[in-house]
């Protein structure tokens, strides 16, 4: 099973897998919003952490084919950070800005996940491709792969994994046009 996220040692460019920064800051504030806030208009989020720090989801993201070349940069400056508090409607007084991170994660072009046997490595199920948004997929991923591996196995007692299901997620969709919609 490869789930290693944005790394590990497989090649899944056949399988439109890809490395994405994730940068973010923390912000202290005399007052923290009740209520995260997500923008497209300031193409931001705000999260409170507390009642007096926030995160904010940074704007410059890179893309690379694998983790280790991907350049870990692009953190906010205080001038745009205090830009997007002001669109949102955040005051900022108080504001100091606290920590800034670049994480990472593996995204998709369709922004789907890959769920499937490994296009280059066969006896190898890749679970990657999360663009973002792996926490709240996790179960519903974890269903989904397993229940492959148990069809693979033939340990399986019940329906096979629905067709579309193996196809929306199949690692070969990159590589092949019939049964996708995207
Ligand atoms: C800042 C930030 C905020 C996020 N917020 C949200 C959110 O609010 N909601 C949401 O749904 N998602 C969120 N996500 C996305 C979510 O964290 C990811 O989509 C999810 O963690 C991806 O899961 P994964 O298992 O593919 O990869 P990862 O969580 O990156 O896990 C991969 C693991 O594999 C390990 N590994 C790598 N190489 C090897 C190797 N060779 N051998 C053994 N192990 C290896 C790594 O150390 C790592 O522990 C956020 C991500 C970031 C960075």
């Amino acid at each position: 099973m490869d789930a290693c996220g944005a790394g590990g040692p497989l090649p899944r460019t056949l399988e439109g897998v890809y490395a994405r920064t994730v940068p973010f800051s923390r912000v202290y504030l005399e007052s923290a919003p009740e209520k995260p806030v997500i923008s497209y208009h300031a193409n931001t989020y705000i999260l409170p952490l507390s009642k007096t720090i926030v995160q904010i989801g940074g704007s410059e993201r890179h893309s690379a084919p694998t983790l280790d070349s991907l350049p870990l940069n692009g953190k906010d400056s205080e001038t745009l950070l205090l830009q997007k508090l002001a669109s949102t409607g955040i005051h900022a007084d108080g504001f100091q800005l606290l920590q800034q991170f670049v994480a990472w994660d593996s995204w998709t072009s369709d922004g789907r996940p890959v769920i499937g046997f490994s296009q280059t490595q066969p006896r190898v199920m890749t679970v990657a491709g999360f663009n973002g948004v792996g926490f709240k997929l996790a179960s519903g991923v974890a269903a989904i792969a397993v229940r492959q591996l148990l069809d693979a196995l033939h340990y399986i007692s019940g329906p096979a994994i629905s067709a579309d299901l193996a196809t929306l997620f199949s690692p070969g969709r990159f590589t092949r046009k019939e049964g996708i919609c995207v």
